[in-house]
């Protein structure tokens, strides 16, 4: 059984599902990635504006893991070091509390943006026609056809609805909240949805900002001349140049994100409300008042980790179900892309 091919279901195409899915596929199995927007990548985030990119989920990813590197060796390319390792931490006032200490280790960026990675890895499932976009799986239930094996519900653009079936296995690669919600929706793997509840996550409203009006290196920037620092001020826990990671256009643009407590203070306001909050503390910190041509918020309803599984993954060999996902292990990028790798072992391995 450990080495034949199985039919293998992934939900959620971020770097979790991406890894477990490109492992399993390169094992031999046959593997479908079902995920519900109209690209993958999840949390490791860009999106494109008249200004520029920005990548209003994950920053810049770190590389701890020799699993993560051996798997970036290959795509060279496609990561570039970017100079935020000198981050700060400011007061309130934007007043350099800490100053910028020795790197540590190197912070990574995709180029040229931070989902060109997810994309990349996910490109030969794609090429292979095993990843269903804008797909987003509604149930989970025995085969109609064979009550050994798994079907699942699925809804997709235009109230479309769709059955795929005859899966071996389902693994899902979701935020904690959603695995826990689909397993109990469905009323599969009790067990493995207990395990998880204890989980927490912290949500983050994000704010981007371009400034046209600044154009490096012709002119000099808009405020601080750091490209990224934590902030002690209530509202704001982290601000970055997006202009400032390689392989960006120049415009002068800004990426912050709230602090956990503010976010979940604010989680269910409007966004409108959100902005004009946020954009208020941005001129505090950085000292930038101009403004902005293009303002936009984004919020994370799960994006970090504060009390992980304590295990890379759940596998259930009885129910052939399995769960990852960062929060499994923390709440990184490589955090993500090992759980899902060492949830992928352990399904081949049976
Ligand atoms: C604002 C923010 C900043 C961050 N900063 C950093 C950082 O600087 N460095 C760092 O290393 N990490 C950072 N992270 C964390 C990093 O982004 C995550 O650790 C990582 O991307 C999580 O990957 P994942 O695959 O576990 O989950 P996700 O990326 O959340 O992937 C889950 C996928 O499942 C899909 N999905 C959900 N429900 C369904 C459904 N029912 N059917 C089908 N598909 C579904 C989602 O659309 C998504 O694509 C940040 C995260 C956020 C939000």
């Amino acid at each position: 059984m450990a080495t034949s091919q199985r039919k293998i279901a992934v939900i959620g195409a971020g770097i979790a599902g991406i890894a477990c899915a490109r492992t399993l596929a390169q094992a031999g199995h046959a593997v479908t990635l079902l995920e519900k927007r109209l690209t993958v990548g999840g949390r490791m985030a860009s999106c494109e504006t008249p200004f520029g990119s920005f990548d209003n989920g994950a920053q810049y990813f770190t590389v701890r893991d020799p699993q993560f590197e051996k798997a970036l060796s290959v795509s060279q390319a496609l990561r570039k070091p970017w100079s935020a390792n000198a981050v700060r931490v400011l007061d309130p006032h934007g007043r350099v509390a800490e100053a910028a200490l020795p790197a540590r280790e190197p912070h990574w960026v995709s180029v040229p943006t931070m989902d060109a990675l997810a994309l990349h890895w996910a490109q030969p499932l794609a090429l292979a026609g095993s990843l269903e976009l804008q797909t987003r799986v509604s149930g989970i239930e025995p085969d109609a056809l064979d009550r050994r094996r798994w079907q699942l519900h699925t809804s997709g653009p235009e109230d479309s609805v769709h059955v795929f079936s005859g899966f071996d296995a389902v693994l899902l690669a979701l935020p904690h909240a959603l695995a826990v919600g689909l397993l109990r929706q469905s009323d599969i793997a009790p067990a493995l949805a207990q395990r998880i509840e204890p989980v927490t996550v912290a949500p983050c409203w994000t704010l981007m900002l371009a400034f046209p009006q600044a154009v490096q290196p012709t002119m000099a920037h808009l405020g601080p001349q750091w490209n990224a620092a934590h902030s002690t001020h209530h509202r704001i826990a982290w601000l970055a140049r997006e202009s400032s990671k390689p392989g960006r256009s120049a415009i002068e643009r800004w990426t912050v994100q709230a602090s956990p407590a503010w976010s979940q203070e604010h989680l269910e306001d409007d966004g409108a409300r959100v902005q004009a909050k946020l954009l208020k503390a941005f001129a505090e910190v950085t000292g930038i008042y101009a403004e902005p041509a293009y303002a936009q918020v984004r919020r994370w309803r799960w994006a970090r980790t504060e009390n992980p599984l304590g295990t890379s993954h759940l596998w259930d060999g009885r129910t052939r179900v399995g769960v990852c996902g960062d929060w499994c292990l923390g709440h990184r990028v490589e955090n993500a892309f090992v759980s899902g790798l060492e949830l992928a072992l352990a399904v081949h391995r049976g």
